[in-house]
């Protein structure tokens, strides 16, 4: 396992590392993102996105939807925000696994949430605020 720390000075810098991180390993299909509400997760996956070739102003904090699927670009992408999942059923109901078998790429804010479903060969991503405009971003790889 390789650790990383990144400290950014703007939203643009957390996009770049996203980006980077995404083309240093463009086989992963599974990244946990973890952090408060304002952290930068959606910026990340909007990173990840991009690299992958999915226009990142399609990548939005879901209101409603927990999941969001991504398929205009090389890779398919789910965007899964786990902040309003409440217990193993709802977890269940998403389907995780079946998106796993299509191939696709996933990104999981909140990713603690899966709990016994955490899983070892995913790539880690830990956001802190920093200040207003700094995040420390902490990145484990398997
Ligand atoms: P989350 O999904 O973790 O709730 P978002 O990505 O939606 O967070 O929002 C992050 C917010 O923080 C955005 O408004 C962004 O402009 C702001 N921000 C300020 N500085 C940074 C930085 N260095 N990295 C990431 N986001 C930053
Ligand atoms: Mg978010």
């Amino acid at each position: 396992m390789t650790e990383t720390v990144a400290t950014t000075e703007s939203p643009e810098e957390t996009f770049e590392v996203a980006v980077a991180l995404a083309r240093r390993n463009p086989e992963a299909s599974l990244f946990y993102l973890h952090g408060d509400l304002g952290a930068g997760k959606t910026l990340f996956t909007k990173g990840i996105a991009s690299f992958h070739g999915i226009d990142p102003g399609e990548v939005t904090s879901p209101t409603f939807a927990l999941v969001q699927r991504h398929s205009g670009g090389k890779r398919l992408l789910y965007h899964i925000d786990l902040y309003r999942i409440d217990d193993e059923r709802e977890l269940a109901e998403l389907g995780i696994e079946e998106m796993e078998e299509e191939g696709a790429v996933l990104v999981v804010e909140w990713a603690e949430k899966l709990g016994r479903r955490l899983r070892e060969d995913a790539i880690d991503v830990s956001l802190e605020v920093a200040s207003e405009n700094r995040r420390r971003i902490q990145i484990r790889c398997p």
